[in-house]
């Protein structure tokens, strides 16, 4: 299996080339050369197997130039009821996504696949946990070091702190804004001992922290000499990684494979949806794919009207489901190269519009660059939007039938499944962070707080890691140096 850029200028890469690599080289994301397909008979033989069994069933189609022992062993040793550990009471934690029934509407019922009981009580932890263990790896296979440098608001940094803490290797250093985090989450981060972790709080907001990250990753010279990599959504083993639980959520909710199944996934960059697309295009039964945002609502624009308009700074709300508050889409090019059929060139030209007017537009109206919206729908697309008051609502509303507490981010998906929710097609909402961790909106909703799994009682009172710097990339450059000893 070999790997391409959307944008058609890099040269074809095996899986362990891009694993640690960003963007392809002329600037577009890595995709492989076509998608794998899974039989019905592969597909039957699959209900019987383990999370971990099966995740390395996947894996392999796309990670063919690792030997399929130590791929079997990376798997095993990553999907374990230990790491998944912070199921709710009645799940079983083996299940490592137990699906839940959340009720019935117009005769189809409502499922949530509960994605976040890894370490950091996310969904991120489904693909980050098996990067970390494909970084010490890779990197011991090939005697190298990897510097990771971030920057994150919250979820992605802690995810990534916990999969690669301890990691012979491998070195992370995490921007965050200093002071600007919940206590929970800035707890999670700050508490981690372990000393290949580096927490850096810059007195400055997320923006400046990245810009810091893009200052350093310009600076070609010291990225290589000082190793640096990174580990953003666009990184394709995390997609591959959560085209699994698409897979696993199918086969626990259906008997046969005559049977479909709808996804609504919380989306942001594009990276959870972009996972189901692919399990889609490989031959899995789902009827709909429904992207739901929040009051950023990029895709849900794109999804109503075939016109793509990425946000400025200044119109991208912060809002109750902060993980979801994005400008732009990063992963959305690799389903734009599908819709245009693999043209690469067209692909290239609507993302150079991008940066120069701000989006583009496949209505097929006068003017527009194409026409393609039309076949959106034949990718099982669709969307909706939720906004603050709707989070309140849905998550008083699902307390109060079902008992059960939800997230913000999980909140906005069940708004929105229920509005495409059909009978004979069950909806499973993927659950994309657990409560405790947006406890003041889960106070507003219901005037309590949520519960924490064991372990998170008292973690804002651990002793915390961290220094405090300006929002200087000249200063980060030399921690860094400080701390690598290369
Ligand atoms: C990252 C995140 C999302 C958005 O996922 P994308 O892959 O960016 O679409 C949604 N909910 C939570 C809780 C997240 O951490």
């Amino acid at each position: 299996m070999h790997y391409i850029s959307t944008r058609g200028h890099a040269a074809a890469q095996s899986f362990s080339e891009i694993l640690l690599a960003g963007l392809a080289p002329d600037g577009g994301l890595y995709l492989p050369q076509e998608y794998p397909q899974v039989s019905s008979a592969e597909l039957d033989a699959w209900r019987k197997l383990s999370y971990a069994e099966l995740a390395f069933e996947i894996l392999r189609k796309f990670a063919t130039d690792i030997p399929e022992a130590d791929l079997r062993a990376l798997t095993a040793k990553t999907y374990t009821a230990e790491v998944y550990r912070n199921a709710r009471e009645g799940e079983d934690p083996n299940l490592i996504t137990p699906l839940l029934p959340l009720e019935e509407k117009n005769g189809a019922t409502i499922l949530l696949q509960a994605l976040s009981n890894g370490p950091t009580l996310a969904f991120k932890d489904m693909a980050m946990q098996l990067l970390g263990n494909l970084f010490e790896y890779t990197l011991a296979k090939r005697n190298e070091e990897l510097n990771i440098l971030g920057a994150t608001s919250g979820d992605t940094g802690s995810a990534a702190e916990y999969a690669m803490r301890g990691k012979k290797g491998i070195r992370v250093f995490m921007l965050s804004p200093h002071r600007k985090m919940s206590a929970f989450q800035t707890a999670q981060m700050f508490s981690l001992q372990d000393e290949n972790i580096y927490n850096i709080a810059v007195e400055g907001v997320f923006d400046d922290c990245q810009d810091i990250v893009k200052a350093v990753s310009n600076d070609h010279a010291y990225k290589a000499r000082q190793k640096i990599g990174t580990v953003n959504s666009i990184n394709w083993a995390r997609v591959v990684a959560q085209v699994v639980y698409y897979f696993r959520g199918y086969l626990l909710a259906t008997r046969s494979n005559e049977q479909k199944v709808s996804f609504t996934v919380p989306s942001g960059n594009f990276g959870n949806i972009c996972a189901g697309h692919i399990a889609r295009m490989m031959g899995l039964p789902i009827d709909k794919l429904i992207v739901a945002t929040n009051e950023n609502d990029v895709l849900d624009e794109f999804f109503r009207t075939g016109v793509y308009r990425v946000r400025k700074s200044a119109e991208t709300y912060h809002t109750t489901s902060p993980s979801m508050d994005i400008s732009k889409a990063s992963n959305f090019e690799r389903f734009i190269f599908d819709l245009v059929g693999h043209d690469s060139a067209r692909v290239a030209a609507l993302f150079r519009k991008v940066e120069t007017h701000g989006g583009f537009d496949l209505s097929g109206g006068p003017g527009s660059d194409g026409d393609e919206f039309a076949k959106v729908a034949q990718y099982g697309f669709a969307s909706g939007k939720s906004i603050h008051q709707d989070r309140l609502a849905t998550i008083r509303d699902v307390h109060a039938k079902r008992g059960l507490l939800i997230d913000t981010h999980t909140a906005d998906g069940v708004k929105v499944a229920r509005e495409y929710a059909t009978a004979g097609v069950p909806m499973i909402v993927l659950e994309t962070a657990l409560p405790a961790k947006f406890n003041e909106t889960i106070q507003e909703a219901l005037g309590r707080d949520a519960d924490r799994p064991a372990g998170f009682e008292n973690i804002e009172a651990l002793p915390q890691r961290f220094v405090v710097m300006p929002a200087d990339a000249a200063r980060v450059k030399d921690y860094i140096l400080e701390h690598t000893g290369l």
